[in-house]
């Protein structure tokens, strides 16, 4: 007997049907990609975890944490408040969860939501590239919620120089207008334009101002840094920007690099670091050089260079708010052998009296050495519970002792006798471990 139907005459049955690949998270369209409303790569995840409807938390400790065992141990709150902010810069975090998102979520390319373009220009540790708290504009936030849009923080608002909405000529915000607290970079609801600590929403309306001539040219410099650092023309690194300087300076001062300094309002041997020592700008620095030489940062890393007409004096100082230790890689690494040798020290130290001690912070220690800060801190907090443990069962035999004493005195040991001596010590039988070994000393014959 034939069969009903042979599948090898159906050409439909034969050809091969492509399924494309799934991803284990919805791969959302990051906002804006190469306008000034670029989205950041802590956005988009917030904006993913809303889509998933979990806390962002949860998201990075539970899915990210397991495809990335290194974010994993990021899973602690202070890493969320405050550490997470780097996720949008150029360092190991960024790196991190690029490459995480990239592979939960399918989609190419995400490192243009962060400033990972920019990693070989400036110093390794970022110094004043990023902004100490969120910030937003309210009025951006107001609008995307007037349009029914998700809530998107665009990368700019994340640069530490870029302190002005443009749009709006209105101050970022860094503070909650109803309960004035700061945001943390990765909160528990998946919204970024909800306040974390009293859930009212953080946009608004402002009264335009006049923003100073040269913080909008600051944003717009931030801005073309943003748009461009994707561009496949550009050639973005250190060597690029050590040789437009020495260009400028030979073609615009006839090579005097004083002359070219005071023209800026630079110190007088300011380029020696970059020419001679291969020291990376701050981008305090090279927005300082861009504006004086009325040049936009992009075109500094372009194929050719346009020669400037006329230097500028800097109208004010840009500061590198965050002054950020410079530790060589080479003093990293006799830091790290120290961090280890501690850890078979007899006496444990807390991790923030070894940072002082190396003339560093807390931060810098957990940043560049996670996994001895960890083991560090565990080891500093099971000696201290020891510690803790010792002083107290001495307090309660102190409590023994006192009790036996009044009663040597022919007296009854009542809470107010025990007390009363306990006091000159410092000590009361309102702790209730000592409160339990008076009860117990009671009961001694
Ligand atoms: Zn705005
Ligand atoms: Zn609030």
């Amino acid at each position: 007997m034939s069969a009903l139907w042979d599948f090898s005459l159906d050409e439909d049955c034969q050809a091969a049907v492509h399924v494309p690949p799934r991803s284990a998270l919805f791969s959302l369209l990051p906002g804006g990609i190469g306008t000034p409303q670029q989205e950041s790569l802590l956005s988009l995840l917030v904006r993913t975890s809303r889509a998933h409807a979990v806390s962002p938390r949860r998201l990075i400790g539970k899915v990210f944490g397991k495809a990335m065992p290194a974010i994993g141990k990021l899973d602690y709150s202070t890493f969320y408040r405050s550490l997470a902010g780097t996720v949008n810069g150029m360092g190991l975090y960024a790196g991190l969860f690029v490459s995480a998102m990239e592979d939960l979520t399918g989609r190419p390319s995400l490192d243009c939501l962060t400033l990972l373009p920019w990693k070989e220009v400036f110093p390794h540790n970022g110094q004043g590239l990023l902004a100490r708290h969120p910030r937003w504009c309210p009025v951006c936030l107001y609008r995307q919620r007037l349009l029914g849009e998700a809530t998107s923080f665009p990368l700019v608002w994340a640069i530490e120089p870029y302190r002005a909405c443009p749009e709006h000529a209105c101050l970022l915000d860094d503070h909650c207008p109803h309960c004035s607290k700061t945001q943390p970079y990765l909160p528990r609801y998946p919204d970024l334009g909800i306040c974390s600590h009293c859930r009212m929403p953080l946009s608004g309306i402002r009264t335009p101002i006049a923003l100073p001539e040269f913080q909008s040219w600051v944003c717009k410099a931030v801005t073309d840094m943003v748009v461009h650092q994707s561009d496949a023309g550009l050639s973005i690194c250190f060597d690029r920007f050590r040789r437009f300087v020495e260009e400028q300076v030979s073609t615009v001062a006839e090579g005097n690099r004083a002359a070219f300094c005071k023209a800026l309002g630079f110190h007088d041997r300011g380029l020696n670091g970059w020419l001679n020592k291969g020291e990376r700008p701050s981008i305090t620095h090279l927005l300082s050089l861009c504006y004086g030489l009325n040049v936009m940062p992009a075109e500094v890393f372009g194929a050719s260079w346009s020669q400037a007409t006329a230097l500028r004096l800097l109208p004010s100082r840009l500061k590198d708010r965050n002054a950020c230790l410079r530790v060589p890689p080479e003093h990293r690494q006799k830091i790290q052998v120290h961090l280890i040798a501690l850890l078979d020290a007899n006496d444990a130290l807390p991790v923030s009296e070894i940072a002082a001690n190396l003339g560093l912070t807390r931060s810098y220690l957990r940043y560049w050495f996670p996994e001895l800060y960890a083991r560090l801190t565990k080891r500093f907090k099971v000696v201290a519970k020891a510690r803790s443990r010792e002083h107290r069962d001495r307090q309660s035999s102190r409590v023994v002792e006192v009790v036996g004493q009044i009663r040597a005195n022919k007296e009854y040991p009542s809470r107010r006798r025990v007390n009363r001596l306990l006091h000159k010590e410092r000590m009361s039988l309102a702790q209730p471990h000592l409160f339990q070994a008076y009860l117990r000393a009671l009961k001694q014959p």
